[in-house]
């Protein structure tokens, strides 16, 4: 019999061009997938998604989420939004309203729909955490009125938004905080520091230590945080989160230097630089829930993953093309 409507599953991207949305726009057409990819390229490139452009089932639409959108689809993944601090800080009333307008009409557009939609939180919901490690019922110690806020507290808000929704809608939510993630198609001038200190190391100038270096990330390499956004997204109803996605294993920022200067051989010496305001001292994730509800478990060590994003970032640090924001 032939076929007369397209049965398969159509997938919404928002921030589908930028670094984690390319990766899951990938991984989702790769199970068959149709993808809607929806960014206003801020900070995503066309280059992280050229190679899916002329995909049968892929379709990419210029538009900011913080403009209503009447779109048909079967799930929402809501990724749009910038997230290195030069980036959100460089217009942080627009980030504030990315991550509140946009919520609200990628909210009112899956209430239409009837459809899942996953929020992309963050570990920055905790702030300066009093804790560690942290876990999904620590509420945070964020300055309301820094520098930081307006990512922070746009994204605690839109964590507000999604469960009066679900609790209000009955709209089927998903929620992950997601923490420090790198890899292939990181921005090289995002000003994060595993780009930072990468491109440092491969030009062999200086290494931006902020501060004494003694502050801690867990850094997931960005292959199984998509696995982890695609278990949340297909895990029980009742399953909605917020749950943490990251790698527990916890590094200083002077190990982090050491460890890129070793593998790519720099010359580079290590300098020290002001730290920013409201830097977060230690953030490492309680992967408890995500381990039991999604059986995720992130394995790829940091020698392992960062030896990958650096031979990404030679590849494009020989290309002429400046990859200018804006
Ligand atoms: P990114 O900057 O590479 O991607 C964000 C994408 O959103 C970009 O392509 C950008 O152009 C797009 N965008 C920004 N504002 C938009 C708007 N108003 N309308 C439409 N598109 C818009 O960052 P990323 O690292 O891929 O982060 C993706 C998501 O994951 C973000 O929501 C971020 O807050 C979250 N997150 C990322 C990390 C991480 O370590 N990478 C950690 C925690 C949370
Ligand atoms: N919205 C959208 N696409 C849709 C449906 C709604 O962008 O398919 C937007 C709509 O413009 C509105 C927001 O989502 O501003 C919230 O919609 P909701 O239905 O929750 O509230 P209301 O329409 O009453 O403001
Ligand atoms: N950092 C650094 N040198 C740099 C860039 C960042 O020492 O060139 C530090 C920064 O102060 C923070 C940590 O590295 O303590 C992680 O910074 P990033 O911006 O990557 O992520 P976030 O602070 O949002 O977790």
């Amino acid at each position: 019999m032939t076929r007369v409507y397209n049965t398969r599953k159509r997938s919404l991207v928002t921030g589908g061009a930028g670094f984690l949305g390319s990766h899951l726009c990938d991984r989702l057409l790769d199970s068959g997938a149709e993808v809607l990819c929806v960014d206003n390229l801020f900070t995503g490139t066309k280059r992280n998604i050229e190679h899916l452009l002329g995909h049968p089932r892929f379709e990419f639409m210029r538009h900011d989420v913080t403009i209503p959108l009447y779109v048909e689809v079967d799930e929402i993944y809501n990724l749009a939004c910038p997230a290195s601090p030069i980036h959100y800080q460089h217009d942080p009333v627009q980030t504030t309203k990315t991550s509140v307008h946009g919520a609200i009409n990628m909210l009112g557009l899956a209430t239409r729909l009837k459809c899942p939609i996953l929020q992309a939180s963050t570990s920055e919901v905790y702030g300066d955490a009093l804790t560690s490690p942290q876990s999904e019922g620590y509420w945070g110690n964020v300055n309301p009125i820094g520098i930081r806020s307006c990512y922070d507290e746009g994204k605690r808000c839109a964590e507000t938004l999604f469960f009066d929704y679900h609790r209000q809608n009955g709209l089927p939510i998903k929620v992950v905080r997601i923490f420090n993630t790198y890899g292939p198609r990181m921005h090289p001038q995002d000003g994060r520091v595993v780009s930072n200190f990468i491109r440092q190391a491969l030009l062999d100038e200086d290494i931006t230590v902020f501060g004494d270096g003694s502050q801690t990330r867990s850094f997931c390499y960005v292959d199984e945080l998509v696995d982890g956004l695609i278990r949340m997204m297909n895990s029980a109803p009742e399953i909605v989160g917020p749950i943490n996605l990251g790698n527990p294993h916890e590094t200083t920022m002077l190990e982090l230097a050491d460890l890129i200067v070793e593998l790519t051989g720099s010359r580079s010496k290590l300098i020290r630089r002001a730290l920013p305001s409201d830097d977060p001292v230690q953030r490492c994730p309680d992967i408890r829930l995500a381990r039991e509800h999604l059986n995720w478990n992130p394995k790829v060590d940091l020698t392992e993953g960062v030896s990958r994003t650096i031979a990404y970032f030679r590849e494009i640090i020989q290309e002429p093309e400046p990859h200018a924001v804006g």
